[in-house]
């Protein structure tokens, strides 16, 4: 068969799912092609979605009409804000998920899109055209097809080259558990010249509910709000599940450490790195010789099932010794095991081979997306998923493409942390990775984003229709708080319930928001002007954070203007760094190599200090001018 398409993708996963529906949804037609349609959208590891800094970017990915949160919605068995004893800048929504329900509504939003084709087959390589710098023109399958195609998006996940391993000795092949690496793909990628590298991740086993001991765990309910990921489509939640927690002791802490050898990480035969904040549990017991005890959830994998997923002991172990560390845990003494856990090692594109597109630099209308730049997690593939996607279809389409900026979204961080500072382990997002996590929360992503989206044509008319509701809801409630004033005796109980002082003349309720311990539903109650029609409540919850810490959020405002003042001072890709003697030999390295985009992107590249700043304006305006390139050398300044 030959087709011809706008744009193709290749990757069913978290990546490939978002990239192929954003693509589709600006109107391109779009073919995603996966090696077994039964596992779209499959969950690798556990059936979790979101966390901290997570959860914001699956709120993201769903306000830029992603597929993330309306798949969490339909699936997700139990809920948790994490971090609510913090501010708000750090909340992270998390959702357990029932593993088959979440595949089945990825795979149903899929086909609700009229532009886009599936298609079960391997791609096993990539079509460049004829002439020089001609770009991708297509992909070729394990099948024998041909696809034709303006742009393509590749997200192979942990596929390529992917080796299992469990105890020691070479491991065996594979992509994931029970399914076939993809080689032939990842040596024609080698073989256009990309630089290589690898990582390994790893899962821990899985047991059988029916024989823990739920008289030894704690058991964690979920929350019971009626919280949504999507602030667009309201899917059927679930009934609810609890998870327990029960923590490793010294039984455990022996086992692994008689056993070390024995695992595939320290018996020497992966040389990949692994996520340093999600380590094994050999890792843990070895980097933390002090730590008695680590903590492991046990969390359902589906409603229709008892297996539970053993979140903390993910391990490179040989099956008796992961049987033996798992039972040496309370509550576990007589726990079935009933999929081993393993470590996979892979292969990943180091990823400031990428523009902030996510197109490779060297192969016009090429894009990577999701594992395969050297990040790790469901929502830091979706996000990049949704960002190649939409690039890939504008680019297909002739449009202009569009990119995300640090202050905009944790996917502008995400992406630029990748393109301007690379990655030396699997790279996933925290709130400490934003230098404006205020402005980037959970509650606000939609208002952030959603107007971007309904510019760009994402949305349906039934998402555009909720967006503008949603917006009429938040200008509708702010209004009331900005308006209405409560006088010393109207506010007086709720102030002193709040242990702030009293007022001596009427106030705004906005600046009463602003004081500790003063909520909105209190002052709907105690003022004398109807509260705002009842309805939205996550419209209410943003208004409510907006307002309450409307002094920080100016302060970042501020902050992020000065930032993009830096980001208008662009640098043209044809910049002869290497000319520009002003500046030291590890910023002209470094500015050769990665090619930012504009002066703010420079100035994150590690080794590029504020002297070389200063000294790149200059160079650039002279070499813009037609000057000499370095006449003058100014140094010492301190390092950015
Ligand atoms: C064992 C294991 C443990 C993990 N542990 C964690 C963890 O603890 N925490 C965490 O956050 N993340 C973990 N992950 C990572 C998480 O699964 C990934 O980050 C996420 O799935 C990446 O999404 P992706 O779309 O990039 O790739 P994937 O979800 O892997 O999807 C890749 C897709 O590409 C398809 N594909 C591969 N080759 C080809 C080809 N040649 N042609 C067409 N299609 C192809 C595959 O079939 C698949 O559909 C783990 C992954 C594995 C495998």
């Amino acid at each position: 068969m030959e087709w011809t398409c706008d744009v193709v993708v290749v990757g069913g996963g978290h990546a490939g799912t978002e990239a192929a529906a954003a693509a589709a949804r600006l109107g391109a037609r779009t073919l995603l092609v996966t090696p077994d349609l039964e596992r779209v959208g499959q969950m690798s590891c556990n059936p979790a979605i979101g966390g901290i800094a997570k959860g914001v970017v699956a709120r993201e990915v769903d306000a830029l009409g992603g597929i993330m949160g309306r798949a969490t919605d339909a699936s997700r068995i139990h809920f948790r804000m994490l971090n609510r004893r913090r501010g708000p800048a750090v909340w992270g929504p998390r959702a357990q998920c029932d593993r088959a329900l979440y595949p089945r509504a990825v795979r149903r939003c899929l086909e609700e899109l009229p532009g886009l084709d599936l298609f079960q087959d391997r791609v096993d390589g990539v079509v460049l055209g004829e002439e020089d710098g001609a770009g991708v023109v297509g992909i070729v399958t394990q099948g024998g097809h041909r696809v034709r195609a303006g742009a393509v998006v590749v997200t192979a996940g942990t596929f390529l080259r992917g080796r299992i391993h469990r105890g020691t000795g070479p491991g065996t092949a594979g992509g994931r558990a029970g399914e076939a690496p993809s080689v032939a793909l990842a040596e024609a990628l080698e073989g256009m010249g990309f630089e290589v590298a690898r990582f390994k991740t790893g899962t821990p086993p899985r047991i059988d509910g029916r024989t823990v001991d739920y008289g030894k765990v704690e058991l964690q309910e979920g929350d019971p709000e009626d919280f949504r990921f999507s602030s667009y489509t309201r899917e059927k939640v679930p009934s609810q599940r609890p998870c327990w927690i029960t923590w490793t002791g010294p039984a455990l802490r022996r086992v692994v450490e008689e056993n070390l050898q024995r695992s595939a990480l320290y018996g020497g035969e992966i040389s990949g790195r692994g996520p340093r904040y999600c380590p094994s549990i050999e890792d843990k017991i070895v980097r933390f010789p002090d730590s008695p005890r680590h903590q492991v959830f046990l969390e359902p994998e589906g409603l229709d099932t008892t297996e539970l997923y053993v979140n903390g002991l993910s391990t490179s172990l040989p099956g008796d010794v992961q049987e033996a560390f798992v039972r040496s845990v309370p509550g576990l003494e007589r726990a079935r095991i009933t999929r081993l856990g393993y470590a996979i090692e892979y292969d990943y594109f180091p990823p400031h081979q990428l523009r902030h597109t996510l197109e490779v630099r060297a192969v016009p209308g090429l894009f990577f997306a999701g594992q395969i730049n050297g990040t790790t997690g469901y929502e830091e593939a979706a996000g990049q998923g949704v960002m190649a996607g939409i690039n890939a279809g504008l680019r297909a389409l002739g449009r202009p493409s569009f990119t995300l900026e640090r202050d905009e979204a944790y996917i502008g961080v995400l992406i630029d942390d990748l393109v301007t500072r690379g990655v030396d382990e699997p790279y996933r997002l925290f709130t400490s990775r934003s230098e404006f996590r205020l402005l980037l929360r959970q509650d606000n992503a939609v208002a952030r984003l959603g107007p971007r989206a309904a510019e760009l044509g994402l949305l349906t008319d039934a998402q555009e229709t909720a967006l503008e509701d949603r917006q009429a809801a938040e200008s509708r409630i702010h209004r009331w708080f900005v308006d209405t004033r409560l006088g010393p005796e109207e506010a007086a109980g709720l102030l002193e319930e709040a242990g702030a002082g009293g007022i001596t003349g009427p106030t705004p309720a906005a600046e009463l928001l602003r004081r500790p311990g003063v909520e909105a539903e209190a002052l709907f109650a105690a003022a004398t002007v109807p509260a705002p029609p009842p309805g939205d409540s996550a419209a209410l919850r943003a208004v409510e954070i907006e307002l309450k810490y409307s002094g920080y959020v100016e302060r970042e405002r501020q902050r992020a203007q000065v930032l993009r003042a830096r980001a208008q001072f662009e640098l043209p890709e044809s910049v002869p760094y290497d000319a520009f003697i002003t500046l030291s030999a590890e910023a002209r390295e470094k500015l050769t190599r990665i090619r930012p985009g504009t002066l703010a992107q420079a100035g994150r590249i590690p080794g590029v200090s504020q002297a070389d700043l200063q000294n790149l304006v200059m160079e650039v305006r002279k070499w813009r001018g037609g000057g000499t390139v370095g006449p003058r050398v100014r140094r010492g300044a301190s390092r950015g």
